[in-house]
């Protein structure tokens, strides 16, 4: 019954994806399309959306359909900061690092790390928490800057 009421303007314009996609689908600001919210929430604000019986997560899927495969170890990045859109034109895939380093929030970007840009593990004895602003630190990395550092003084005298 209420599978056939007709798209709106809007989203009869949008390129082709599901059609119960589609009517969950509404035009923001800065030509976003906005996809309202389902009943499951993603921590991150992104939406779901259920393809073939399995919940996937929408801006991806938007992505993929539209653009193509998001290659392994990618993440989507929103270039307009509005993570329930899903116009894949909005969207980059970026590595994990570049995403991380967008953010603007410090806390989640620390818990997310996992390993440092040279790609230590950020755990057990590796890992140094900066007790004046809680950063978390490599310590291999530290290590090896003061070595550097100690090197290069000798080599003066
Ligand atoms: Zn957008
Ligand atoms: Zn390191």
């Amino acid at each position: 019954m209420t599978a056939r009421l007709p798209l709106t303007k809007f989203q009869a314009s949008l390129p082709n994806l599901p059609r119960h996609m589609l009517r969950r689908i509404s035009e923001g600001p800065g030509n976003c399309w906005i996809l309202r919210g389902s009943a499951k929430h993603h921590p991150y604000g992104y939406q779901s959306v259920s393809i073939n019986n399995s919940s996937v997560l929408a801006h991806r899927f938007a992505y993929e359909t539209l653009v193509g495969p998001i290659p392994e170890g990618l993440q989507i990045d929103h270039l307009c900061k509005v993570t329930s859109c899903v116009n894949p034109e909005h969207m980059e895939a970026v590595t994990g690092e570049v995403n991380v380093a967008r953010s603007n929030c410090t806390s989640a970007v620390n818990s997310r790390k996992t390993h440092c840009k040279y790609g230590h593990e950020l755990s057990g004895s590796n890992l140094y928490i900066r007790p004046d602003n809680g950063k978390r630190q490599c310590k291999a990395c530290a290590n090896q800057r003061s070595s550097a550092h100690k090197r290069k003084r000798s080599s003066q005298t």
